[in-house]
């Protein structure tokens, strides 16, 4: 095993942002793979769909929405087990990635023969931001071709949106279109135990249900207590909760150090809470990463320090470093010190 120093959660990044919790299955030197899970929603998001640690088919059944960079080969290879893992009746998953997504998606479904299937096959949502255009499309096992349902406009990257997050992208450039995603949950609504307990209510169910009716703005609407008393989301709002603001988390590898790329992707992630950006080569090999369109550590720590990110999580670091992951991390930190680094691997590192 190469000496990954280890993160307090073992040899991968893992993160609590508020009411979700983001980790890198395939760690730092793995296909890029980020597993978005939503607290209390059964629900997760996966971004890019590298190779690697196969995801629990619980887990895979529960994917709502799929963000895709760009469909280079260590972006994409995961997608095929993934839709394996959708064969059956699941509940809709969307796909979201760049121009030509839906084709990929599309001839992926095409390389599998679907005769036993029937009803029980895997289909798709996709879209596609062709800059202020998002192209929504079909996409379903048995068809050759992706059916164009609509062009939506006036979007401003906004991709999606419901009462529990809200998914924006804005294009990059590497030497081909490349998205970066933002993800901003709802304002975190915690319930205050003191509270419930001052008022000799039992957690259970029915603060979910609260909770949805309080996130979706109905604060009229009526909650039944564990009591049978009923009360509204609006009064037991005044009387157990406190919210905390939205915290975004921030998604983007695979690009040129441009001026153009700095500026755009540091206007995107102003002010998040949290940015997974690659970092892919070290300053040494300023040459490899000009010539492969990607970031080195010091592009990657100046970008957060633009944007004003309260933290950074680099990954996707060329296999060369696997001997000595210490010294990227530490390149990086040097530049961004909210750095998230390994236990044992010290910014100030001068080596
Ligand atoms: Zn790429």
């Amino acid at each position: 095993m190469p000496p990954i120093p280890d993160f307090p959660r073992g040899p991968r990044p893992a993160v609590r942002v508020g009411p979700y919790l983001a980790t890198m299955p395939n760690g730092v030197f793995g296909d890029p793979l980020l597993h978005v899970r939503l607290a209390y929603q059964k629900r997760s998001l996966l971004i890019d769909c590298g190779e690697g640690q196969k995801l629990a088919a619980r887990i895979a059944h529960q994917v709502t929405d799929v963000l895709i960079t760009h469909a280079h080969a260590d972006h994409v290879a995961g997608l095929l087990s993934f839709i394996r893992s959708r064969i059956g009746e699941w509940p809709a998953c969307r796909i979201y990635g760049p121009r030509g997504i839906a084709d990929n998606v599309a001839g992926m479904l095409a390389g599998i023969h679907w005769d036993r299937a029937g009803r029980r096959a895997p289909r798709f949502d996709v879209f596609e931001l062709h800059g202020a255009v998002i192209k929504s499309f079909l996409v379903a096992a048995g068809r050759r071709e992706p059916d164009l349902l609509e062009e939506i406009t006036g979007t401003c990257g906004r991709l999606f949106t419901d009462q529990h997050v809200t998914i924006r992208a804005i294009e990059l450039d590497h030497m081909t279109p490349v998205l970066a995603f933002s993800v901003t949950p709802a304002a975190n609504v915690r319930v205050r135990r003191d509270r419930l307990d001052a008022l000799g209510l039992e957690p259970g169910p029915w603060l979910t249900v609260f909770k949805d009716k309080l996130l979706a703005g109905k604060l009229d609407a009526s909650v039944e207590l564990p009591t049978g008393e009923f009360s509204t989301a609006s009064a037991l709002a005044d009387e157990l909760c406190f919210v905390e603001p939205p915290q975004t988390l921030v998604y983007a590898t695979d690009l040129a150090d441009t001026p153009s790329n700095r500026k755009r992707l540091s206007e995107f992630a102003a002010g998040a809470h949290t940015l997974f950006l690659e970092a892919a080569f070290r300053i040494s090999d300023v040459e490899q990463a000009e010539r492969t369109g990607h970031l080195t550590t010091r592009a990657c720590g100046e970008i957060a320090l633009r944007a004003g990110v309260e933290q950074l999580i680099p990954f996707h670091f060329s296999r060369r470093y696997e001997k000595d992951a210490a010294a990227v991390y530490a390149e990086v930190a040097r530049v961004f010190p909210n750095t998230v680094l390994p236990s044992g691997v010290i910014a100030a590192d001068s080596s």
